[in-house]
């Protein structure tokens, strides 16, 4: 019996929100705790040879919490913070996430503590090689296949892919997903999280009764997710954004900011909005905590964990909170956005897009296909709509918020599979 107290704030999260899901699905205990522990956790020392002539060792880790829906899926993190505990949260939502929107896989994730900016191209270069090396064992395109999250892009997916090339003597597209466009990337697999994001505020405000037009939207966290949703949500959707931030600070302008020319910006100056307000003086300084709480009708936090606590979650004046980042709520914040009757779309419903295209990846490569983006975009509305939708009946039928019904959704479809298996030996 698994009786380990965890104290990640995600790991805490969506161990309650099985929990809750196990009891309206009449699950047993074995069940639940077959559920909530990872299937094989893996942790490897990754001694590098620094451009000094020193050597530093990093810590990796990588986390397989389920088969029971298809291979192990999921990103890899570079992170001072990375932990093994964090690394099986992420694992865990990964599970929950891929069963939600009915694609083929389980959950995995992959870590390795270390701050980037303090290391050079090639010491990023041998740490990624190494690492790849290290947990190769376990990877593989029907067993777990890695993806980039937070601090990791396509440029490291190249050389985790080349490093198991060299090994297996191989070309393997389909092993990792995010590569580089020219190795077998998808088109498309930049913007999925954002689109999917984009998509989920729209299904969202559509049951609200509300013309995105006239919405006003604060994106914390201006990467990969918060970048693409921003422009998505403009572009597309005729939302006003009018506060965004990252690590340097945050800007606001009632009036609204562009969110082609934040984007433009962070392209130019090495990925960051810092000194965004010399360009746009329109454009105010505040601070992240405020962007929180600002008077708009979404809020979009796409950066990092625990952002929405019991310290804020009183203040947060949005009405709809689309869950972009893994974790971005904890347990005690999200049970007073309930009682205040804010709408929140989980994460593993809001960011589902990116893995829902990393699985579209995975079929291309598998088939050695390229599909068209429009081809792309048409899939991942269809996958997006429909997971949307059976979680917001569900959570009509019930009388439950988003995130129960995406968890008793997701739940449910991972039970079965187990229940179809059944347990060796
Ligand atoms: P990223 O590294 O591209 O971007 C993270 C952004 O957050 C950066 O702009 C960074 O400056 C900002 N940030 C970091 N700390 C911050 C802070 N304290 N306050 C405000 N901003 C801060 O990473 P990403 O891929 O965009 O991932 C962001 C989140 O989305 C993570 O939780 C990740 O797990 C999740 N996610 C990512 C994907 C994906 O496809 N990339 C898919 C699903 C979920």
């Amino acid at each position: 019996m698994n009786t380990q107290i965890y104290q990640d704030p995600m790991l805490v999260m969506a161990n309650a929100q099985l929990e809750k899901a196990a009891l309206q699905l009449g699950l047993d205990a074995g069940m639940q705790a077959l559920m909530r522990t990872p299937e094989r956790k893996l942790e490897v020392s990754l001694p590098i040879k620094m451009d000094d002539g020193s050597i530093q060792v990093f810590s990796g880790f990588r986390v397989q919490h389920s088969t029971a829906r298809g291979p192990s899926k999921g990103g890899i993190r570079y992170h001072a913070n990375v932990t093994a505990e964090e690394v099986q949260a992420l694992a865990t939502l990964m599970t929950w996430k891929c069963s939600v929107v009915g694609i083929p896989f389980g959950g995995g994730k992959g870590g390795v503590a270390v701050n980037v900016k303090t290391l050079s191209p090639r010491e990023l270069e041998c740490l990624t090689r190494r690492y790849a090396a290290s947990i190769m064992s376990i990877i593989g395109s029907r067993r777990d296949i890695p993806a980039p999250d937070v601090d990791t892009d396509a440029q490291i997916m190249a050389w985790f892919d080349d490093t198991l090339t060299v090994f297996h003597g191989y070309a393997d597209p389909a092993v990792v997903t995010g590569k580089p466009l020219g190795l077998g990337g998808s088109l498309g697999r930049d913007e999925a999280t954002g689109r999917g994001l984009a998509q989920c505020t729209g299904f969202a405000l559509e049951k609200m009764g509300i013309d995105p037009t006239q919405v006003t939207a604060a994106v914390q966290g201006y990467g990969k997710v918060g970048r693409f949703g921003a422009e998505i949500l403009q572009n597309e959707y005729g939302c006003k954004i009018v506060a965004v931030s990252d690590i340097s600070g945050a800007w606001h302008c009632p009036d609204g900011l562009d969110a082609n020319d934040l984007s433009e910006w962070v392209r130019t100056h090495g990925g960051l909005l810092e000194g965004y307000e010399n360009h746009n003086p329109q454009a105010q300084l505040i601070t992240n905590e405020q962007l929180l709480t600002l008077d708009v009708d979404v809020l979009a936090p796409c950066a990092l964990e625990s952002q929405i606590t019991e310290r804020n979650a009183g203040d947060v004046r949005a009405s709809l909170i689309v869950e972009g980042a893994n974790g971005p709520t904890t347990v005690e914040g999200d049970e007073i956005l309930k009682q205040r009757g804010v709408m929140t779309i989980p994460d593993i419903l809001a960011n589902a897009g990116g893995v829902t295209v990393s699985y579209f990846e995975w079929v291309q490569g598998l088939q050695f296909q390229k599909w068209e983006l429009e081809e792309v975009r048409k899939r991942l509305f269809g996958v997006m709509k429909e997971s949307f939708e059976t979680v917001w009946s569900i959570s009509q039928n019930y009388k439950i918020g988003m995130r129960e019904a995406a968890f008793m959704v997701a739940v449910d479809r991972v039970a079965s599979a187990i229940q179809m298996r059944g347990l060796f030996p």
